[in-house]
C-alpha cells in the first residue's frame, strides 16, 4: 500500500510555520511498518492543489492531507479534492446543524463563510471534529482513500489518532498475507564521517539484499539506518539482526548505541555496571559534559563533580596542576589535560578522572594547536588514555564535539575497548 501526505498552506512555505504535522504522522505510519512514500507541501492555490490531488489519486492508496479546512477563502482543500474527484460539493445538513450549535454555545456569530465548512464532496463523508469547528472529511480521489484534516496541530493530531490511524491499521491488516513486514534499527555512531561510514559498510547491501541501508547526519552523530523486509515479522527481524551484526562488525567501536540510546546514558550505564564513579575537569566545554550526564536520571550515583576550570589559575589553584607545567606546555596540551584528569580523579576519590581542554575559537590557538584543537584525557589511576582532535568549525560546534569526544572516550574505555 502506497501512503502519501500532502501539507497545504502558504505559511508552511514562507518559513513562518514549521510543519510538525507531517513528521508526527510519518513517524506513526513508519512504526506500523508502513512508511510514507512521499510527502509534499503546497501553497493555498486551487489549480495547484487540484493537480496534486489528481496525481496522488493516480498513484497512491492512502492520503493524509493537513490544512486548508477552515472557513476563509484561502481554505481550498475540500474544493480541490472535489474537483480532482470530479464530484460536486453538497451542503451536509447535519454538519451545518452541528456547526450552528457550536457557534451558539460559544456565543459566536455565524457568518455566511462559516457555511463553507459544511460542504462535503459528493460520495465523501464528514468525520466529527470535537476539537474544532471544521469537520474532517474522507473521500476517494482516484484510487486513493483520502483524509482531509484541519492543519491546527491540536486538532490534526487527535483526529488523526482517532479517525485515520485505525483506518490505516485496518487497511494494513486487510492486506494480510501479502503484506511486507518491516523491522528497522538505527545504529548511532560518533567519530566517523558519513562517507567513511558508507565506505565501511559498502559490502553489506549485496550480502543483505532485503535490507536497506541509509545514512543520516545528526551532528555530532552519524546514523546508519537498517530497514529489513520479510514476508513474516520473524523473517524481517532475523534479516535485521544479521545485517546489524555485520554492520557492527564493520563499523566497530564507533557505534555507541542503537535506536533511542543517547551517548550520556550509554556512558552512565556502562559506568554503573562496573560500579565506577567519575570526576570531571572541563575547560573549553564549560560544564557541557557534566550537563549532558546530569540530564540522565540517577547520574548522581556516578558523577562526583565537574570542575569548570576555565582560567589557568583555576587549573592550578583548584585542582593543583603545577603552574610550571601550564606555563611550559600551555593550558591546551596533552600534559595539562592529563594532569587535570589525574587531579580530578584524586580529589574526588573516583574511579575515573576525565578532562577536556581546547581552543573553541574564534580567537586563540597556536601554530601547533590551531583553533578547533581539543584534548581529552581519561585516567583510571593505572592507565591514562588521551586523544587530540582538530575540529575546523565554529565555537559552539567545537565545544559540542569536545564534550562528545570526552564522553565517547570514556564509553570506549568503560566498555573495554581501547582506541
Ligand atoms: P483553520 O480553521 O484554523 O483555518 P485549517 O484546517 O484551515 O484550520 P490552516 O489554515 O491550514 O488550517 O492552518 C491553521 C494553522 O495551523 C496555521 O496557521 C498553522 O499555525 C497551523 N498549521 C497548519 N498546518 C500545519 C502543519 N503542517 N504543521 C504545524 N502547524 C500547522
Ligand atoms: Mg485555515
Amino acid at each position: 500500500m502506497r501512503i502519501e501526505m500532502l501539507c497545504t498552506g502558504n505559511e508552511l512555505l514562507d518559513g513562518s510555520v514549521v510543519d510538525t504535522n507531517a513528521n508526527w504522522f510519518c513517524e506513526r505510519a513508519f512504526v506500523r511498518g508502513a512508511p510514507v512514500a512521499r510527502k509534499e507541501t503546497l501553497p493555498d492555490d486551487l489549480p495547484v492543489l487540484v493537480e496534486a490531488f489528481r496525481q496522488i489519486g493516480a498513484r497512491a492508496d492512502f492520503l493524509v492531507v493537513s490544512g486548508g479546512m477552515g472557513p476563509t477563502t484561502d481554505d481550498l482543500t475540500v474544493e480541490a479534492a472535489a474537483q480532482a474527484a470530479g464530484v460536486p460539493l453538497d451542503e451536509d445538513a447535519q454538519v451545518l446543524v452541528d456547526l450552528k450549535r457550536r457557534f451558539a454555545e460559544r456565543g459566536f456569530t455565524f457568518t455566511l463563510n462559516n457555511a463553507r465548512q459544511a460542504r462535503v464532496p459528493r460520495g465523501g463523508q464528514a468525520l466529527p471534529n470535537p476539537y474544532g469547528t471544521a469537520p474532517a472529511i474522507t473521500l476517494k480521489v482516484g484510487k486513493a482513500e483520502c483524509f482531509l484534516l484541519p492543519g491546527v496541530p491540536r486538532e490534526f493530531r487527535p483526529l488523526c489518532e482517532e479517525q485515520v490511524i485505525p483506518r490505516l491499521e485496518a487497511r494494513l491488516a486487510e492486506e494480510g498475507a501479502a503484506r511486507v513486514h518491516k523491522a528497522s534499527r538505527v545504529l548511532k555512531c560518533f567519530g566517523i564521517g558519513e562517507s567513511m561510514l558508507d565506505d565501511k559498510v559498502k559490502a553489506l547491501p549485496q550480502r543483505h539484499p532485503h535490507v536497506e541501508f541509509g545514512f543520516r547526519t545528526h551532528l555530532p552523530e552519524n546514523h546508519l539506518k537498517l530497514l529489513a523486509t520479510g514476508s513474516t515479522a520473524e523473517e524481517a527481524r532475523a534479516r535485521l539482526e544479521a545485517a546489524a551484526r555485520d554492520a557492527l562488525a564493520a563499523v566497530g567501536e564507533k557505534v555507541f548505541g542503537a535506536d533511542r540510546d543517547e551517548l550520556p546514558e550509554v556512558v552512565l550505564r556502562s559506568l554503573q555496571t562496573r560500579g565506577a564513579t567519575l570526576a570531571l575537569a572541563e575547560s573549553c566545554t564549560g560544564g557541557l559534559v557534566a550537563s549532558q550526564l546530569a540530564s540522565v536520571p540517577g547520574a548522581s550515583h556516578t558523577l562526583v563533580f565537574s570542575a569548570v576550570v576555565y582560567q589557568d589559575r583555576a587549573k592550578t589553584q583548584l585542582l593543583g596542576v603545577d603552574p610550571e607545567l601550564v606555563l611550559r606546555e600551555g593550558a591546551v596540551s596533552a600534559a595539562v589535560t592529563r594532569a587535570l584528569a589525574q587531579a580530578a580523579r584524586e580529589k574526588a576519590g573516583a574511579t575515573f578522572g576525565l578532562a577536556v581542554t581546547g581552543w573553541a575559537g574564534p580567537g586563540g590557538g597556536t601554530q601547533k594547536d590551531p583553533v578547533g584543537t581539543v584534548y581529552v584525557c581519561l585516567s583510571d589511576g593505572a592507565l591514562v588514555v588521551e586523544e587530540r582532535q582538530r575540529y575546523p568549525f565554529e565555537r559552539d560546534r567545537v565545544r559540542q564535539l569536545a564534550a562528545y569526544l570526552a564522553l565517547d572516550l570514556l564509553r570506549r574505555h568503560a566498555q573495554g575497548a581501547r582506541s
